[in-house]
């Protein structure tokens, strides 16, 4: 299996070296040349690690045999608290909660990040490198990164939180793991100054080669393709008849296009419902065929509030038969400008396979405590917002399955007002929450922090 850059003029790369670049040399992003047909599966009522290892397999081709990466695969969910490591929940009549927060932090990043840190880690052990993972985080992500990469052998990961600005949860989850390679820093500063500094970082060459620098970001092509496995197992489990619709609750638009991926495959899935936000671009470029960036605005669901959902430009390709002249120039319309319209025929496209629909703060809340109230579950913001979307898009002759996000205990402010019931927080949460803090605290200047690294690393 090779990967195409959706710029079409970077090249061809087979899976191992896509995983190491990340974003391609023309800018754009890679995805397979082509969607394997699912074939020869297993039981999908069966060990979830095992279906993952099959779905994952041909898009690894030759690049890991086949018993290291089943060996890597269960080794990423062993660590779940849930036997079925995705479990499908029935919630009303047709309508699914596929549960993705089960791994350590609570929240779906879990699902791809706990693969891509033990494919990273076997990468660089084959070649014997060494690398260093930096990351900028809000608050989410950092963790999800950190489990990924504690105790591994080839990475070392830094992550950047902005000072006083995350929550005690958020950033208890990354400072109460001690492991020797991995190292919190506040930065005094916010989160748009601590991702200025990693993209500071990796465009000095210099820093870049001496760190050995590398991202986990949501663009990489092996995260994509961690997510793919889940849709193939629920629409296997619920299918029988006919196709299954999913709505997705959407930030950076990598979760809803694994189902994508999962449906090209030929899992049998229906309609893809992106659920937004007040952050709705999705939801507008749908409508509109505009894609139109605004301001970000803070929501209840902060893990979706994105201004531009970079996966999109996997999909813009496909839109667009492959050509990846016209993704270029469509992109650098859309960096100059902020806005970019589709083709007429790329946009029924996209209408074909996709429907969108935007939920405000109340309208979550609301729906929280509905839930709450006609079925006794407790559900996190995100996951409020996509079961509320879910909802409207139903349609009688099909299951709905609403892809769960987040634990109600990682969000327990928003779910406490929804509902007056504080969620139950899990056993490793709880850990996290009592357990003695590690970070150091630098100013957001570049100087310092390339001192601080070097002094560590270099
Ligand atoms: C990251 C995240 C999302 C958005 O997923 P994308 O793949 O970025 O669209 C939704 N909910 C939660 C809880 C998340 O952490």
């Amino acid at each position: 299996m090779r990967y195409e850059s959706t710029r079409g003029a970077a090249p061809l790369l087979g899976f191992a070296d896509t995983l190491l670049t990340g974003l391609a040399a023309d800018g754009g992003l890679y995805l397979p040349e082509r969607w394997p047909a699912l074939e020869g599966l297993p039981e999908p009522a069966g060990p979830y690690a095992e279906l993952a290892t099959a779905v994952m397999a041909p898009f690894v081709g030759d690049d890991i045999d086949r018993d290291e990466l089943a060996r890597l695969v269960a080794g990423a969910y062993a660590g779940f608290d849930h036997p079925e490591v995705v479990p499908l929940r029935p919630l009303e009549d047709g309508l699914w909660l596929l549960e993705l927060f089960h791994g350590p932090t609570l929240a779906f990043k879990d699902m791809a990040l706990q693969v891509v840190g033990r494919l990273l880690d076997r990468e660089l052990a084959h070649r014997d490198e060494r690398a260093t993972v930096i990351v900028a985080t809000s608050g989410d992500t950092g963790s999800a990164a950190i489990e990924a990469c504690r105790g591994r052998d080839r990475l070392d990961i830094v992550v950047l939180h902005p000072h006083g600005r995350v929550s005690d949860v958020q950033r208890r989850q990354m400072t109460t793991v001690h492991d020797h390679n991995v190292w919190n820093l506040a930065v005094e500063g916010t989160f748009d100054d601590c991702q200025d500094l990693v993209k500071a970082l990796f465009a000095d060459a210099v820093a870049r080669e001496k760190l050995r620098l590398t991202a986990m970001n949501s663009i990489n092509w092996a995260r994509v393709l961690a997510q793919i496995p889940y849709y193939v197992r629920c629409a296997a489990l619920l299918g029988g008849a006919g196709p299954v619709d999913v709505t997705v609750p959407t930030g950076n638009f990598g979760n809803i296009y694994a189902a994508w991926g999962a449906r090209s495959c030929g899992a049998g899935l229906g309609r893809l419902v992106v659920a937004s936000n007040r952050n709705d671009i999705l939801t507008r470029t749908l409508e509109t065929g505009v894609m139109a960036t605004e301001e970000v605005h803070a929501t209840l669901s902060p893990a979706m509030d994105i201004q531009v959902s970079s996966n999109v430009e996997r999909l813009l390709y496909e839109l667009h038969d492959r050509d990846g002249t016209a993704v270029a120039e469509a992109m650098r319309g859309f960096r100059e400008s902020g806005s970019l319209r589709l083709a007429p025929a790329a946009w029924a496209r996209l209408r074909a396979a996709f429907a969108g629909e935007r939920v405000d703060d109340e309208r979550t809340l609301a729906t929280i405590a509905e839930v709450y109230r006609e079925h006794s579950v407790l559900i996190d913001p995100h996951t409020a917002v996509g079961v509320a979307v879910a909802r409207t898009h139903r349609s009688a002759d099909r299951p709905m399955v609403v892809a769960a996000t987040a634990h109600p205990a990682k969000f327990p402010d928003a779910v406490e007002a929804a509902t007056g019931v504080s969620p139950p927080v899990p056993g490793r949460l709880a850990a996290a929450l009592e357990a003695p803090e590690h970070y150091d605290v630098v100013p957001a200047d570049l100087g310092s922090l390339r001192a601080a690294l070097e002094s560590r690393f270099a």
